[in-house]
């Protein structure tokens, strides 16, 4: 066997690190902060299983590949035809069940093209398609930004994710039954299994042994290792999980086309996560620059009335929350993913996350990261040198 690897954090990215790191043939030891693992993956427990913010996987990259490869994906909720039919769009403050003709065209006739990297999102996508088609188009895509003005971010940054959740193509969401706690609590069945260490309830405050992976928050990180250079940017939002008595007029999956907030049921395609006769739902809003959290609840709850209509009538439990910085990483203009923080810091001491260089979106640059930090720490033990991350 090699030496000992140490992992700071036990979220989806520390634990995936650690179970690539054992599987390499490594000592693997890991340091959770709190008595549960997860990090922002963990959920509330039964009858309500509910995540911070609706989470989801796509199926359409080496994240998947991961996971899926040590069957910890299986098995996976699909909603009904009926259910999966209830889409809805929110425009002008009306609810439609159509996406908007302007934006149906720009993503049928934007097929091969290419977003400028330098160029902001808003004004190379009103230049070619119009104004209002660009707004529509930053607003659709917030659901993966929970930013409130995805249009200042970088145009190739957007473009890309706008082709993978709205490109005429079968679309790579997956639901895992039971949510992603389902996921996480196997990541931990898993991690035993390959002989990892597991120390929950275990703050680090000072950088262990080398090598080390340190797989939290980027602000978290930045105070371990005492580097303020470690920033990027992210969204911020305001959430409502809400659980109604069943409904016939209660949408799957809605886009607020205004404000750029999201609406999906939750239970509609994974009855586990409510009680018998009910819905779960989760709706995400960005909150604008200066706005209250109280004032986008109430714009989150405005949106509600549309999607799930009498809900306050209905409601058998619900709870509110914000996510500022924790949404996983975005692009300004003139930066990739390659210019986020780098992976190998050097010394032995590597990161992983979902703000550091690695491509993918969200939880995905958690997964990915994780897998290039464990080689680098495999390589590091092994004293095969710098990893070039
Ligand atoms: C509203 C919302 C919706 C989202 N939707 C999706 C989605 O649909 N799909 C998707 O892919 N992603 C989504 N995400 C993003 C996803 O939740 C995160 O990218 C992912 O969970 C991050 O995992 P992580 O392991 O990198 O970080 P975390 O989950 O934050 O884990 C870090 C862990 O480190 C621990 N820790 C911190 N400091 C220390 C320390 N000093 N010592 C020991 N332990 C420490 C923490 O307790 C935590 O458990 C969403 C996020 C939000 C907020």
């Amino acid at each position: 066997m090699l030496g000992t690897i140490t992992i700071v954090g036990g979220g989806l990215a520390g634990l995936v690190a650690a179970i690539e790191c054992a599987e390499a043939g490594a000592r693997v030891t890991l340091h959770e902060a709190h008595s549960t693992l997860g990090g922002r993956g963990r959920a509330t427990a039964r009858p309500y299983i509910a995540h911070e913010g609706a989470h989801v996987f796509y199926a359409d990259g080496p994240h998947w590949t991961w996971l899926a490869e040590r069957g910890l994906t299986e098995p996976l909720g699909r909603p009904s035809i009926r259910d999966a039919a209830r889409v809805g769009f929110v425009r002008h403050g009306r609810l439609r069940h159509l996406p908007p003709a302007n934006f149906v065209r720009m993503m049928l006739l934007g097929r091969g093209k290419k977003a400028p990297v330098d160029q902001d999102f808003f004004s190379w996508a009103a230049g070619m398609y119009g104004e209002d088609t660009a707004r529509v188009a930053a607003n659709a895509i917030s659901v993966v930004t929970l930013d409130a003005d995805t249009g200042r971010l970088s145009a190739a940054f957007v473009w890309d994710l706008l082709r993978r959740v709205f490109a005429p193509k079968p679309p790579a969401v997956r639901w895992v039954i039971g949510g992603w706690q389902a996921v996480i609590d196997r990541l931990a069945a898993r991690a035993a299994e390959v002989g990892v260490r597991i120390e929950k309830s275990s703050r680090v405050t000072e950088l262990p042994n080398r090598p080390t992976i340190v797989a939290t928050e980027l602000s978290s990180t930045r105070a371990l290792l005492g580097d303020d250079s470690l920033r990027w940017e992210s969204g911020n939002c305001v959430m409502l999980d809400l659980a109604v008595r069943e409904g016939p007029h209660d949408r799957f999956i809605c886009w607020d086309l205004d404000g750029g907030g999201f609406h999906e049921s939750y239970s509609m395609q994974d009855p586990t996560v409510a009680p018998r006769g009910e819905t779960l739902f989760q709706i995400d809003m960005p909150i604008r620059r200066e706005e209250s959290r109280r004032a986008a609840i109430s714009r989150v709850e405005a949106f509600a009335d549309l999607a799930v209509p009498g809900w306050r009538e209905r409601v058998t439990w619900q709870r509110t929350g914000a996510a500022k910085g924790r949404t996983g990483a975005l692009d300004l203009p003139g930066h990739t993913w390659r210019d986020r923080p780098a992976i190998d810091r050097g010394d032995g001491v590597f990161l992983a996350g979902d703000m550091v260089a690695a491509p993918g979106m969200r939880g995905e640059i958690s997964i990915n990261s994780a897998i290039l930090a464990a080689k680098g720490a495999v390589r590091a033990l092994s004293g095969t040198g710098r990893t070039g991350l």
